[in-house]
């Protein structure tokens, strides 16, 4: 038994068991070690009671002063505690008879939980909870208590087992990977830094908390590595993929060009220039193409599009939603239309029938270019030569995702070129960590002539000002958003929130249409509400962020955002960059609820002041505190296990450093490096 034997030598590891542990990617011993905590409980020590604060944790122990059953709306089982200090009460929904009768006035409870504020003071809603008759008894921890991420069928107790078994075979041999990084990383040994990270000292629990503790960083670093390296393999292997070379003269291109309204500034020609060179290439493309919203990257991808239509192939573009699909089936049609080509539409909601056809063409080469969503690569959709993929709007779109596109389009052994444009402009220092196996293209800047975008920032107490505004920009006949960010998780209270303040609006601007948008809506309604805004049908469009990306409407142009502290800084600038399309001067008004902190202000203030999405997202990256969600957890950033580039983009540079000493000096690492911290399944299955 090493630390390369199968899980299945632990104890009490069935093939049940097994299974779901390998579908975790855990196959070895050594596996189990770099399944990490994913927080921390504290019962090294007892809370007094009467210092114990509504929504945090805390480890309790007190006497019981009296137990019940009280019947309301459900039945529940109440206990409540002392410790001297003060009391507390134990809720329990769900308990059994002979539970019930264990809660004995004068029995001593140890119980762990969370503390909420109760209709009669502080309260525990089902804790953990220890019942013993010995008042001497403690069962407090040396160590603060790991938390692992919750699996079905492996409960924490199962995973201490397990990881406890691992340490008993891995200890002194582990890991054979030698421990170049520390030098570089505080001094922390790898095997030191698992061993705090399972079993940490009481002192460590702050510096943990805020993810800064060496450890961490130590274990972060390695992540961190194990990615750039992937990106990198990425990239060489690619190289021996074959792709087919589009050889065009460009005629369709410039027969398009010539019915365009507006001349293409000086980035997109350049970002023009480098795709071209891209798909000339036998070799697959994999390219980004950024830039801040509005700068014209559809007509970019056009180009392209074009280029491999003439040569003889297919191309694809898919968007993330049904809505922006739509929209640039509206576009590109609109463009292609007078070159004579048509352009095909495939969503999830095109019916069977007609899907079978549309399958078929695409089948035997007859459609030539297709837009839609993710149904586009669903089983049974095959290309009879698919020669670019352009993915617009990349958001949700992860690397193994990009890499799994490789799979289909495969003929001769060829794959397609892809082109992927990012609808959030990145912060520089993130683009390696994020991009690091792509080329990219960067649109520097926007078209001229673009009226900046009026900002202001006011408490929402000043809302009938704002009705106002609406009312006479309506009344001009312009047209204007108002978009409620999201509050709760949940879609359906999401959906009732906006409904609700429509009516609201409705009341004070009774001569203006109103329309509603959310993520409830089914895709006709979405469709209908869109084009009747399109139309100037809808005077003012009352939805929540399902418009922040790529949605076009230039005659809109006055956008308000409600409890703006909320949203991201890049998600304001993608909702603010909806308007400001069209001749008219446009506004955004950007309401807060007061009172805003320091960091808030600060926040508001720079996207009031900058127009740039990349000095904006820089921002936004300095401006979240640690721990803080970030919105590329949504944008195609690698699902990272341990590390969060908010918090950890500091590294980066080292690590940059060190996946270059390592492919230099250790290339045999490389792989075993990637495979401990990424799915090598889903990564490598179609090298
Ligand atoms: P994004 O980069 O945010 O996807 P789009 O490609 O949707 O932006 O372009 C935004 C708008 O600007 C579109 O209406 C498009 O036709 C227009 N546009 C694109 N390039 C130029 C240009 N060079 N000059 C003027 N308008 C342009
Ligand atoms: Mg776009």
């Amino acid at each position: 038994m090493d630390e390369n034997s199968p899980v299945s030598v632990l104890k009490g590891v069935g093939t049940r068991l097994q299974s779901k542990l390998e579908d975790l990617g855990i196959f070895s011993v050594a596996d189990l070690l770099f399944r990490l905590p994913i927080r921390y409980q504290d019962r090294t020590k007892y809370t007094p009671i009467n210092e114990l604060n509504a929504g945090s944790e805390a480890f309790v122990k007190g006497i019981i002063e009296v137990s019940g059953i009280r019947y309301g709306r459900k039945r529940n089982l109440i206990t409540v505690i002392s410790d001297g200090s003060g009391r507390l009460t134990i809720r329990q929904f769900y308990f059994s008879r002979s539970q019930e009768k264990s809660f004995q006035r004068g029995a001593l409870i140890q119980c762990y939980g969370e503390v909420r504020d109760g209709p009669s003071g502080l309260e525990m809603i089902h804790p953990e909870f220890r019942l013993s008759k010995e008042k001497q008894e403690t069962c407090l921890e040396k160590n603060l208590t790991p938390v692992y991420s919750r699996v079905d069928g492996i409960g924490q107790l199962r995973w201490r087992s397990l990881i406890n078994q691992a340490w008993n075979i891995c200890t002194d041999r582990i890991i054979n990977l030698p421990d170049f990084l520390s030098p570089n990383i505080e001094c922390w040994s790898l095997v030191e830094a698992l061993k705090v990270l399972h079993n940490p000292p009481p002192s460590a629990l702050n510096s943990l908390i805020s993810g800064i503790h060496p450890a961490q960083k130590r274990i972060i670093f390695e992540e961190l590595l194990a990615y750039h390296l992937l990106f990198e393999d990425r990239r060489n292997s690619r190289s021996g993929l074959k792709a087919e070379p589009i050889i065009s003269d460009s005629n369709l291109w410039l027969k398009m060009k010539m019915n365009l309204e507006f001349v293409l500034t000086q980035s997109q020609i350049r970002c023009i220039d480098e795709i071209m060179n891209d798909l000339k290439k036998s070799i697959p493309a994999l390219r980004l193409l950024q830039g801040d919203v509005g700068c014209g990257k559809t007509v970019v991808a056009a180009a392209a599009v074009l280029a491999v239509i003439e040569s003889g192939h297919q191309a694809v573009i898919m968007a993330p939603t049904e809505l922006l699909a739509e929209q640039h089936y509206k576009v590109f049609s609109n463009w292609f239309n007078k070159l004579d080509i048509e352009v095909g539409w495939l969503s999830s909601s095109v019916k069977k029938s007609d899907r079978r056809l549309i399958y078929k063409s695409l089948h035997e080469g007859d459609i030539k270019v297709i837009i839609g969503t993710h149904a586009l690569f669903q089983d049974g959709v095959e290309y009879n030569s698919l020669g670019l993929v352009v993915i617009d709007e990349q958001h949700r779109f992860g690397v193994s995702q990009r890499m799994a596109l490789w799979k289909k389009g495969h003929a001769d052994n060829k794959v397609p070129h892809q082109i992927i444009i990012s609808a959030t402009p990145i912060p520089r220092s993130l683009t390696m960590a994020m991009y690091g196996d792509m080329d990219i293209s960067t649109i520097k800047e926007l078209p001229i002539g673009r009226k900046p975008v009026d900002t202001v920032v006011i408490p929402n107490t000043r809302r009938l000002e704002v009705q106002q505004r609406i009312e006479e920009a309506c009344a001009s006949g312009r047209q204007a958003y108002w978009v409620c960010p999201l509050i709760e998780e949940s879609d359906v209270i999401h959906a009732e929130a906006v409904k609700s303040r429509a009516q609201e609006l409705k009341k004070g601007l009774p001569g203006i249409n109103i329309g509603i948008l959310h993520g409830r809506n089914s895709l006709e309604e979405k469709e209908q509400i869109m084009d009747s805004f399109r139309l100037g049908e809808i005077n003012l469009l009352v939805a929540t962020t399902v418009i922040e990306v790529g949605v076009d409407v230039p005659a809109a142009s006055l956008m308000i955002i409600e409890n703006a502290e909320r949203l991201g800084l890049s998600q304001l600038h993608q909702l603010r960059g909806r308007v400001g399309r069209g001749g008219n001067r446009s506004a955004c008004v950007l309401m807060y609820q007061p009172p805003l902190g320091n960091i808030a202000r600060e926040r508001l203030s720079t996207i009031r002041q900058s127009k740039d999405g990349f000095f904006i997202a820089q921002k936004d990256l300095e401006l979240r505190g640690p721990g803080e969600l970030m919105g590329t957890r949504q944008s195609g950033a690698p699902q990272f296990r341990v590390a969060d580039l908010a918090r950890d983009h500091s590294l980066l540079p080292l690590v940059q450093l060190t996946a270059k000493d390592i492919q230099k000096n250790h290339p045999e690492l490389v792989k075993p490096l990637m495979s401990r911290w990424i799915n090598t399944e889903s990564y490598f299955s179609n090298a």
